[in-house]
């Protein structure tokens, strides 16, 4: 089996510190938390900047200085950032954080290859925009982080691929599980998305909510990546009466992965495995 590629997401858009008591927003607090996680064993990490008042940024400042900061802790940890169009669906609002140059360019770049439904809100990926975004990555030398919530997302990127729009090569692909819009966790939706996936991509599963412990056992026990984080779940038990910590995510994925036999992927080997050149 290949090592397991764990990826942290500690933020996101959504949670606040009333929802999420422990979910850093502040610069120095999610660079606190990434430093613990890679620590334990992250290799990648998905970050999603937040202006001073703790709401979502796509401010390239704000986001510079997490990438700085993030290379700093470690120069080889691969750095992913959010083009998510939650805020703003357009293309040049999302496009801006790409242009990050020197030690703030990212690695990756997360990339949703359609449009979809979240509890409260629609995500929309507009075609346009979706071959935008690559495009904008491929001249900026950034690798998409695939995102996907259904198996014809997976099979849009595959077409995207055939097309030159997405780079030749492994890339991350992270299945998104248990939103309540789009694909439930269930090992034949799972068999679904595999039966899709090019042999070269690195596919991933993340648990929203409830499901993300399930969904970290479901890709320890088949070969897949991992990625967990206060982004996706903010409880470490099933009856949510402990709020988590991004710690404790990641401890719970080291232990499964532990027992089961896989070892985690070092930065170095998550850059190996992911298509990436060495650290600059
Ligand atoms: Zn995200």
């Amino acid at each position: 089996m290949l090592p397991l590629v764990l990826t942290l997401a500690p933020t996101g858009m959504v949670p606040t510190k009333a929802t999420s008591p422990h979910v850093p927003l502040a610069v120095d607090d999610v660079l606190a938390d990434v430093a613990e996680a890679a620590a334990l064993g992250v290799s990648v990490v998905h970050l999603h900047a937040r202006r001073p008042d703790g709401t979502p940024s796509m401010e390239p400042d704000d986001y510079a200085e997490l990438v700085r900061g993030v290379r700093a802790i470690d120069p080889e940890l691969v750095v992913g950032i959010s083009c998510s169009g939650r805020t703003d669906p357009s293309l040049a609002a999302r496009a801006r954080v790409l242009e990050l140059d020197g030690d703030a360019r990212p690695d990756l770049a997360s990339l949703t290859l359609g449009s979809n439904n979240f509890r409260t809100q629609a995500s929309v990926n507009a075609p346009d925009v979706v071959e935008g975004l690559a495009a904008a990555m491929a001249a900026r030398g950034i690798r998409p982080e695939l995102e996907v919530f259904e198996p014809g997302m997976l099979a849009h990127g595959v077409e995207l691929r055939r097309r030159g729009v997405l780079p030749d090569g492994p890339l991350l692909v992270n299945v998104l599980l248990g939103n309540p819009g789009t694909s439930p966790r269930h090992p034949a939706v799972l068999a679904a998305f595999l039966a899709l996936m090019p042999e070269d991509w690195r596919w991933g599963l993340a648990g929203i909510g409830r499901e993300q412990l399930d969904a970290t056992m479901l890709a320890v026990a088949t070969g897949g990546h991992v990625r967990t984080g206060l982004e996706d779940n903010g409880w470490l038990d099933r009856g949510r009466t402990t709020p988590a910590r991004n710690a404790d995510l990641v401890r719970r994925v080291v232990r499964l992965a532990e027992l089961a036999e896989r070892p985690l992927a070092t930065p170095q080997q998550a850059r190996e495995l992911l298509g990436l050149g060495p650290a600059a």
